[in-house]
């Protein structure tokens, strides 16, 4: 197959916690299959008997009667007589459990920022979850990151009427210290140096807005069914050019600016292009509390200030800054039978932005790949490969969790079949790329052949795939020629609506989709697992850029071990 060539497969360490939440339930069993059962359905000789390409040719009669009585009344499209298959279908999206683990990791236990004790909550949650599965896990420290306890915040209008704001607390922002009343001011347009000075100084003490006002908080797909081109034009224009000049009135600002001067705290709107959508990120700011505001009330105290009225807020943010703690993966396994020193890698990053819980990113993908073990467990307990679960922590902060992995398990990076990785939401896979493995094309089109059809109709493979990716935890496996892959969902409003937004919860999840998902993860891990060869980590010549320029392949960078904050 040529570079790029498009196959359609059918066609071809723990602190106590000082906050209190909730206890968190451990999920119970709908079904009473125990994995016991599961395993002796299909004893383990027979499970790790199967090769890939023989089962439809050789599969006993038994077999097919036993698939037959586990079939769902909603069948499926099986490609073969595969009894694991069928079995994780039936697991997997007759029996899924993503609603429960989904709701104890988002609901209950919340944000997980990188450093945070929700983010150890969650790994305590996993090792407890795999435990009552049976299933091996481990807590492998890979360095520090500073704590940061955000407790309530409370931001009110006081003057020049009464009215509470929708606002988040910037990651690692210092706290108020109890309730501040102070101004409201907007940077006056760039002068002089000395006039700069003289601003930067009246500063104390007051609120300082520093993002450039919107002047529409609606989304662009509301103006494109409902405005003129005229309109949307000069509002693009308007937008530009307020952008650039705000820019002029806070371009020359340095972080620790407003800290020097004591001001009261900085107002920032960091919109993202939908309804009541915010992205909210860290700050820098060491005594000055960072506020993210939304949209629409950021705009209303931009008006009133810049329309002469005296904008008072009332700020009460609680937050802790606890130092450096120590970091974790949690990594689950189920031994190989037959080759255990060689690895099928699945894996998510468990660790999230803070104004909302992480549901999309990356609890979906957290949840996809608890759930494939879960499936796996059952259904496949003595795989041939061993099967590798990563939950990394603290991609958010590049990749921190996924990158020490590998630069401190060699061995496991030398024996890897195949890793798979999901980050980017909760609609169903839609795309898996080859990254440029030359080998990529003469295993995965293999794998997804023998998926129910119903699968590999939503899937398009990319073989050799032009490894165009970058930004998530897999590329932290490639650059050390481990064949490492993405199971890609489409990214249409990810990146407007959820994607480190304040809006990325519970209800955004599709569960139809990640019950799916889970179990195409499954059956994947279990195809590559089942493998008679193993992956050839030759790499192809990566198709030429946009420059024009040909693509190399990426260099690793060591993990960083300390937050450096
Ligand atoms: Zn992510």
């Amino acid at each position: 197959m040529g570079v790029g060539t498009q196959i359609l497969p059918h066609s071809s360490e723990v602190v106590a916690f000082a906050h209190d939440l909730p206890s968190i339930r451990k999920p119970t069993s709908r079904r009473k299959l125990s994995l016991a059962d599961a395993a002796s359905r299909w004893p383990s000789e027979r499970l790790i008997s199967f090769p890939v390409e023989m089962t439809s040719r050789y599969l006993p009669l038994f077999s097919v009667l036993a698939v037959l009585l586990v079939l769902p009344a909603r069948a499926q499209t099986l490609q073969n007589e595969d009894p694991v298959i069928a079995e994780m279908w039936q697991i997997g999206m007759e029996e899924s459990r993503t609603r429960e683990l989904a709701h104890v990791l988002m609901d209950q236990i919340g944000p997980r920022l990188a450093g945070s004790e929700g983010l150890e909550q969650a790994q305590q949650w996993l090792m407890e979850t795999y435990a009552d599965w049976g299933v091996d896990a481990r807590k492998e420290e890979i360095g520090t990151w500073r704590r940061w306890r955000h407790g309530t915040l409370h931001v009110d209008m006081i003057e020049p009427r009464v009215s509470s704001l929708e606002a988040k607390l910037k990651a690692w922002s210092p706290g108020t210290n109890g309730p501040v009343r102070a101004e409201v001011v907007v940077p006056p347009v760039k002068t002089n140096a000395a006039a700069d000075a003289e601003w930067m100084a009246s500063t104390a003490g007051k609120f300082v807005m520093v993002s450039q006002p919107q002047e529409m908080c609606r989304a662009a797909q509301e103006l494109e069914a409902n405005a003129s081109e005229a309109t949307i034009e000069a509002l693009g224009k308007r937008r530009r050019d307020e952008f650039n000049a705000y820019r002029n009135r806070v371009g020359a600002l340095q972080a620790g600016d407003f800290d020097n001067a004591g001001a009261a705290g900085t107002l920032e709107s960091r919109w993202s292009g939908g309804w009541g959508v915010n992205k909210v990120f860290s700050t820098s700011n060491k005594s000055a509390v960072a506020l993210d505001i939304s949209c629409e009330d950021y705009g209303l105290i931009y008006r009133l200030v810049e329309g002469g009225h005296r904008v008072v807020l009332e700020v009460n943010a609680q937050a802790q800054d606890l130092g450096e703690v120590p970091q974790f993966n949690v990594v689950g396994q189920i031994t190989g039978s037959e080759l255990p020193h060689e690895y099928v890698l699945l894996g998510a990053h468990l660790d999230s932005w803070h104004a909302a819980t992480g549901a999309t990113d990356n609890g979906t993908g957290t949840i996809t790949m608890l759930e494939a073990v879960r499936i796996l467990k059952m259904t496949y307990p003595n795989p041939r490969r061993t099967i590798l679960v990563g939950h990394w922590a603290n991609e958010e902060m590049g990749r921190v969790g996924s990158r020490a992995f590998r630069d401190d398990n060699p061995e496991i990076m030398d024996g890897i079949q195949a890793a798979f990785n999901q980050d980017n939401g909760t609609w169903r896979f839609e795309k898996i790329e080859g990254q440029g493995y030359a080998d990529a094309a003469s295993h995965i089109p293999k794998w997804m052949a023998m998926l129910p059809r119903e699968f590999q109709d939503q899937i398009t493979l990319e073989m050799p795939g032009p490894q165009a990716n970058t930004g998530s935890d897999h590329t932290s496996f490639i650059c050390a020629g481990v064949p490492s892959f993405r199971l890609q969902s489409p990214y249409d409003e990810y990146r407007q609506y959820t994607w480190h937004t304040n809006r990325d919860t519970y209800d955004k999840i599709s569960f139809d989709d990640l019950a799916r998902n889970a179990t195409v993860a499954a059956m994947m891990a279990y195809q590559a697992s089942e493998d008679p060869s193993r992956f050839g980590r030759e790499q192809a010549l990566l198709p030429v850029a946009a420059n024009g320029r040909p693509r190399s392949w990426p260099n690793c960078r060591p993990a960083p071990r300390e937050s450096g904050r």
